[in-house]
């Protein structure tokens, strides 16, 4: 039971959550000579505690979520939630493709979903910036056949193997185009750290460093710049000042479950889209009945998750399945108008990924999609996989709804803090989008010259956690700014994917990453204005 409160040495900044978004606050402003303190309730995972092994790979993962889920579509939790210093990018996959110029204005555009209070052209820079400082692969040219160009990727294309080159065939059938995959992992040497050897166990987290996660990139550059990381800290409050008009640091126990206060001129919430609300919804005040930063009510609110259809495709020939990365051989964005589906009513983008390896522990999922095979069948299903198959995904959007939400429940987590409750569903257009992209994903397969090809369907998933914090004008509109300084609260900030007014169709890290540098940059160069 913690009972003793104690105080440490303010600091200028404490950063919740030494994640994806955090460690890029933590990098930024620890160089600009800020002390900055990032506060884990994970443990300190380093490189070396990464096992090749799905068994050992459980240690780095959420047990369980201090989240209630419901909805017709429950949040799938735990397998996109992190734990830990790294957090879920310490093994996340590594896809990085970014949004396109037709997301950001869908509400004024299409009338349906909401608008950023920034454009592509405003992103832009940073994304090339994250590729340089994390290390990204691929082919930067070959892309502007979607998108405007930028800088080229500091490293080429990652090899490619039969598995992700047998759609190309499919694609180029029904008048798709692909091009390398994006990814942030080095395909040569680079800054010190290793070539990939496509060995194919990402998802458990890469013990050579060649993934970017943020051990390897900013929380490193973090450290070097003398921040302070303290795991086993886990936030349950933001505290404000009596005229609750800023923020004067945060509540959290510690490795024995004792209580702390850790006071800062700024505190930075990054511990993802759902605790972020969470946090500000448990850190109420007669000031601010509601939670902190919720004069529009849309605190929690306008969650979105990306769901994905799955094809799958058996060859007779050997695709080398095992080999390669978690992430995407090839990617395209030729589905990426928001109506390329209408004649389905379907409304959304889509995002397709050709080619991720598929070791032979990973096949228990496949075998799960022929849920009609048994014994005998089942077996011999299972020896041709594992050199005959491969895979396509299609990511896709559903639209910001004010009823996908994150609140707070009745029951308590271990440090008396309120439980989360995420309530989720998909819509009509989303459900359309979902089924539209399983016909497209057959035909594609079937235009392979695969001997068999089916569709992976099952309940709809949710991928990725969007929203909840989300940015906009003002304090009437959202949350924070497009930099993600609340309105209210000046030296309250928010980093992550709980930006995102809409989610686009692709992975979101590459984008947190670029958000949390243009962030951390604007908040360093105008210190005065938000420390006070
Ligand atoms: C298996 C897997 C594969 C993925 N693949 C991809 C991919 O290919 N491409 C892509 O773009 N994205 C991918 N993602 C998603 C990506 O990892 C997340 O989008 C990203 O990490 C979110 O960044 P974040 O900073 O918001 O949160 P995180 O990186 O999860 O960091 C949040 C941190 O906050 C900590 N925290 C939470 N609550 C508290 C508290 N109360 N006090 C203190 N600390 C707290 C958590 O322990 C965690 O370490 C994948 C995720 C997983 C799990
Ligand atoms: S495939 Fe490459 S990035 Fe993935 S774990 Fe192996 S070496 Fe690391």
């Amino acid at each position: 039971m913690a009972t003793q409160d104690s105080a440490n040495e303010k600091v200028d900044v404490v950063i919740v959550g030494a994640g994806a978004s955090g460690s890029v606050y933590a990098a930024v402003l620890a160089k600009a000579g800020k002390k900055v303190v990032l506060l884990e309730s994970g443990p300190d995972w380093q490189l070396g505690d990464l096992i090749s092994s799905d068994f050992w790979g459980r240690r780095v993962k959420p047990a369980g979520p201090p989240f209630l889920l419901e909805g017709k579509n429950p949040y799938g939790y735990v397998y996109q939630a992190g734990w830990g210093v790294g957090g879920a990018a310490l093994h996340y996959f590594a896809n990085f493709p970014r949004l396109m110029p037709n997301d950001f204005k869908v509400k004024s555009t299409y009338g349906k979903g909401l608008d950023w209070p920034i454009d592509y052209a405003d992103i832009a820079p940073y994304w090339d910036k994250v590729a340089d400082d994390v290390g990204v692969s691929g082919d930067a040219k070959a892309e502007e056949i979607w998108r405007p160009a930028g800088k080229p990727y500091p490293m080429p294309p990652m090899k490619t193997f039969p598995g992700g080159d047998a759609w190309k065939k499919g694609f180029a059938a029904v008048g798709l185009r692909l091009t390398p995959a994006a990814v942030g992992i080095n395909s040569t040497d680079y800054k010190g750290r290793p070539a990939c050897i496509y060995d194919g166990w990402c998802h458990v987290g890469c013990p050579i460093g060649a993934l970017s996660n943020p051990l390897v990139t900013y929380l490193g550059d973090a450290r070097k710049a003398g921040a302070e990381v303290r795991a086993h800290a886990t936030v349950t409050r933001v505290l404000t000042s009596a005229d609750g008009k800023r923020v004067t640091g945060v509540e959290y126990f510690d490795a024995k479950k004792e209580k702390q206060v850790q006071e800062a001129s700024i505190v930075v919430l990054a511990a993802w889209s759902a605790q972020n609300p969470r946090l500000m919804l448990n850190s109420a005040t007669d000031k601010h009945p509601n939670g902190l930063a919720n004069a529009s009510g849309f605190l929690g609110k306008y969650l979105t998750a990306h769901f994905s259809s799955g094809t799958s495709a058996m060859f007779d020939e050997d695709l080398q399945p095992y080999m390669g990365t978690i992430a995407a051989q090839y990617f395209s964005y030729d589905l990426y108008d928001k109506n390329a589906h209408k004649d389905k009513g379907a409304f959304g983008s889509t995002f397709m990924v050709a080619g991720s390896a598929q070791r032979y522990s990973a096949l228990g999922g496949v075998a799960n999609s022929r849920v009609d095979l048994f014994g005998a069948d089942l077996a011999a299903f299972m020896k041709r996989a594992a050199r005959g198959y491969t895979r396509l995904g299609a990511f896709a959007e559903e639209m910001p709804v004010l009823d996908n939400r994150v609140e707070l429940a009745s029951d308590k987590d271990e440090f008396g803090m309120p439980l989360g409750k995420i309530t989720h569903s998909f819509n009509d257009d989303a459900v359309a989008l979902f089924n539209a992209n399983f016909d497209k994903g057959l035909e594609i397969a079937k235009a392979t010259g695969a001997k068999e090809v089916w569709s992976n369907k099952g309940a709809m998933p949710t991928i990725h956690l969007m929203g909840g914090t989300i940015m906009g004008h003002n304090a009437g509109d959202s949350v924070t700014d497009s930099y993600g300084a609340t309105h209210e609260i000046p030296n309250l900030w928010i980093a992550g994917p709980g930006l995102f007014p809409t989610s686009g169709a692709p992975n979101p890290t590459y984008t947190i990453f670029a958000l949390s540098l243009r962030g951390a940059e604007n908040l360093a160069k105008n210190w005065g204005t938000f420390a006070g």
